[in-house]
Parts: C-alpha cells; structure tokens; sequence
C-alpha cells in the first residue's frame, strides 16, 4: 500500500494551490501500474445544443480538489487501496468528429492495455462511444446508465449518426454493450415522438423513468440494477443531466424534475458488488455553470464511483 500514489497533503499544501489535478493526486504519463486511471476527455464535439462539455475536466479537476481521503459512508479509503492517478487529458481534435472519436479510441485503448480500469470525465456523452469501443473490445458489456435521456436516438440534423444522442445506439449496434445487461435510470422530459424509447426497449433495454424511481427509492431501483447487470463486466456511465438543474444547471441539455444530489451518491454506493470495468461522469459544461457547483456535483459523483471501484479492488486482492 505505501508505494500507491497519495493526493497532496492538505495540512501542508491549502486545496486551492498548487496543480489542479483529479483528487490533487500525482500527474502521471503512464497508467501503467495503477489499478484506477483518471482521465479527462475535453471534447464535446457529439453535442446537439449547448456546447461546452468541453471545458468539463478542467473545472472538475479543480473542484475535485474538496475530495478527501476517505468516504465517509462506506469507510473507503481509495488511495490507501487502490493505485489511483491523473493520467492527464486524452488527445483530442476539437474542429472534426471523425478523427476526434478515433483519437480518443485510441487514448482509451492505451489505457486499458496497461491493467488499469478507466474512470474518465467528459466531455459530452458521444466520448462513451470511443470508450466502449477500447473498454468493451473483447465482448459487449453491461452498461448501469444515469442519465434524463435515453441517448438511443438513431441520427441528428439528417442523417448524422454521432451525436450525444445516438451513443447507445451505436454501442447496440457495434455489440459493444449487451441490451439485455443495460439499464437506465432516471429518464424524463419531452421526447421528439411518443414512441421515441420503443427502439431501446425493443433491444432488451431496461428503461427506468424517474416517475418509477420516485415510487420505488434507490435501494430498490439499484437492485434490480445490479440483477440485470449480474457478476460479469458492466460499465457504468453518469451524465450529470440525471440531476435536478437546479442542483447542477451546469450542462447542455438540462431536464427539471431530476435527482436530488443524495439520491444519485445514495444509488452511486449501491453498485458496490458490480463487476465495474470503466465508469465516466459527462456532461459538466462549465459555461453555464454557477459557482462551480455542477462541477462540484461532477467531482463528488466522481469520488463516489473512485470509491465504489477502489473497494472493488480491495475486496480481490483479500
Ligand atoms: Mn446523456
Ligand atoms: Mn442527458
């Protein structure tokens, strides 16, 4: 455990100095031997509305800089059982979609060949794309997915079939998630067509609208989450829209009538005995955030996934 990587001591160093990194932990070149990689993906070049996703990583690394050491739930000490650092920014390309999502394909795929499991922050939820591709290689995998929208859309303004509503369709698409092994949680607000979400139930897909998540509570939504996702390989996806814009206006495509702040950390240390392989929070879009509040909530739910991950890693190792 003394040679993991340990975030910059906050007795010594105040938590608004020095480099803003994911959690104030080392800022690596290489994921080679950690257990958890923390990634920004600054990219929002999937987004239909209001762009700025972009400039998400930066600013979560800077609120993440309120993380401490230990959860004060579960009793996790992430640092203390987990490898975890800043792998830094994957390489992007701002000005063309095509060779952006094979960029980040790319960083992705170099990631995932040293061991590490990834823990990325978006960027707007088109990166998931190019991530399911380098995480879900081998074969599809689960996907536990926090979002207002179902992101099952077939194409946007024509015939474009990359946006940040079309991610999940393509996963299905290209077998790297298992419809059947898939959930959504906490959708809402007005659709384009009253069957809109019909595709997504017709591949296998579990959709999860928040008026069912108000009647039924977390603990016995995040069940049924972890039977359909079963012991083998899931990957779980948080779009910060999932919570209520008056918690987290930071975004581009806000929905009211969303999470509360405690609901989604109360469903987040849930997936605890969830076979995680790669996890992202997306969607932060400091533009039109207030305060750094949204990016505040986008390092929080960040730490409640290091957390639940780290425990994972723990629990093989004893
Ligand atoms: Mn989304
Ligand atoms: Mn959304």
């Amino acid at each position: 455990m003394t040679d993991f990587h340990q975030p910059v001591d906050a007795s010594l160093v105040p938590r608004f100095a020095g480099h803003a990194t994911f959690m104030r932990l080392p800022a690596v070149a290489s994921a080679q031997g950690l257990d958890i990689a923390l990634i920004g993906i600054p990219w929002d070049g999937g987004t239909t509305n209001r762009a700025g996703a972009r400039h998400g990583p930066r600013e979560v690394r800077s609120m993440s800089s309120l993380m401490r050491r230990a959860h004060h739930v579960s009793g996790v000490a992430p640092f203390s059982v987990a490898n975890v650092a800043d792998v830094g920014d994957l390489q992007v390309n701002p000005i063309n979609l095509t060779d952006g999502l094979a960029l980040i394909q790319r960083g992705m795929a170099d990631i995932v060949a040293t061991g590490a499991i990834p823990l990325s922050v978006g960027g707007d939820h088109l990166t998931t794309l190019p991530v399911l591709r380098a995480v879900a290689a081998c074969g599809p995998v689960g996907l536990i997915h926090f979002d207002a929208h179902s992101d099952t859309n077939d194409s946007y303004f024509g015939d474009n079939p990359y946006t940040h509503g079309t991610p999940f369709r393509r996963g299905i698409e290209e077998r790297l998630i298992d419809p059947n092994r898939m959930v959504q949680i906490g959708i809402r607000g007005s659709v384009y067509d009253p069957t809109e979400h019909d595709w997504a139930r017709e591949q296998g897909i579990r959709v999860i609208y928040m008026e069912e998540f108000v009647q039924r509570g977390a603990a016995s939504v995040m069940e049924e989450a972890r039977s359909i996702v079963g012991d083998s390989a899931t990957y779980v996806t948080f779009d910060v829209d999932s919570i209520d814009p008056s918690m987290a206006p930071g975004t581009g495509t806000p929905e009211i009538g969303g999470f509360t702040t405690r609901e989604a950390q109360e469903m987040l240390r849930l997936l605890a005995g969830v076979n995680i392989v790669g996890a992202d929070v997306v969607e932060v879009a400091p533009p039109f955030d207030v305060g750094g509040m949204t990016a505040l909530v986008g390092a929080t739910m960040m730490f409640e996934l290091l957390c639940v991950m780290a425990d994972m890693i723990d629990a093989r190792r004893r």
